[in-house]
C-alpha cells in the first residue's frame, strides 16, 4: 500500500514512469501514430480507430488483453470519444464478443470494458447482445479462407439486434469478425452499422 504510493506508475510500453492515471509516459504518448478522422471501409463496414495497431498502442492492447489494466481501457474509450468524427459516434453499442474458449483464461471481454468506457463519455447506450461459439479459428487453419470463415460461422444473437448498431473492438486487422458480427446483428433487425476500435492496422 504504502509502495504503492510512493512509487510512481510506470508506462505499460517502456517501463519508465508515467504521470498518475496516464498509462504511458509522455514519450510514449507522442509515439502513438493517429490516424486521422476518416473512417476505412472494411467488409462493407465503416470502421474508425484513432491510432495504428504498432508501437505503444500494440503494448496498451497488451496489457488490456493479458494483464487486466482496466484503466488501460478507459484511456482507450478517452482517445476514441477525444478523436473520432461526430458522424462516428452515434447508435447503440455492440462489443465484439470475446470466444469462450479465451473467456475461461480471461475473465473479462476487453472489447466489452471499452464500450462500457465509451457508454459513459459518449453517452451512448449498451446492448451487449453478441455471442461466439465453435472452434477457435486459430486452430482451423492458417489460410484466408479459414481466417474468413472460422469466427464466421459462430457469431450470434442473443436478443434483437439495435437498428443503428455501432460495433466495439479493441484491435482490427483484416475485418473478418466485424463481418462476421454484422451479418448477425442484420439478421437481428439492425439496419445501419459502422464499427469503432482502439486500434487499426494501418500501412506507413
Ligand atoms: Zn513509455
Amino acid at each position: 500500500m504504502i509502495l504503492e504510493l510512493l512509487a510512481p506508475p510506470l508506462c505499460w510500453s517502456c517501463r519508465a514512469p508515467a504521470a498518475r492515471g496516464a498509462p504511458l509516459c509522455r514519450a510514449c504518448r507522442r509515439l502513438l501514430r493517429f490516424l486521422g478522422p476518416e473512417p476505412v471501409a472494411l467488409c462493407g463496414l465503416p470502421v474508425w480507430a484513432p491510432v495504428a495497431y504498432d508501437g505503444p498502442a500494440g503494448e496498451l492492447v497488451k496489457a488490456l488483453k493479458f494483464h487486466g489494466a482496466k484503466r488501460v481501457a478507459a484511456e482507450m474509450a478517452a482517445l476514441i470519444v477525444a478523436n473520432a468524427p461526430a458522424t462516428m459516434l452515434a447508435g447503440t453499442l455492440v462489443p465484439v464478443p470475446l470466444h469462450p474458449a479465451r473467456r475461461r483464461a480471461r475473465p473479462f471481454n476487453q472489447a466489452g470494458l471499452i464500450a462500457e468506457g465509451l457508454s459513459r463519455r459518449a453517452r451512448l447506450p449498451l446492448v451487449d447482445c453478441l455471442r461466439r461459439t465453435g472452434p477457435d479459428s486459430r486452430q482451423v487453419g492458417s489460410g484466408r479462407a479459414a481466417r474468413l470463415g472460422g469466427p464466421a460461422g459462430s457469431i450470434h444473437t442473443t436478443a434483437a439486434a439495435p437498428v443503428n448498431s455501432l460495433l466495439v473492438d479493441d484491435v482490427v486487422t483484416t475485418g473478418a469478425t466485424l463481418a462476421a458480427c454484422a451479418g448477425a446483428l442484420r439478421a437481428a433487425g439492425a439496419e445501419r452499422l459502422a464499427a469503432v476500435a482502439f486500434a487499426r492496422t494501418a500501412g506507413r
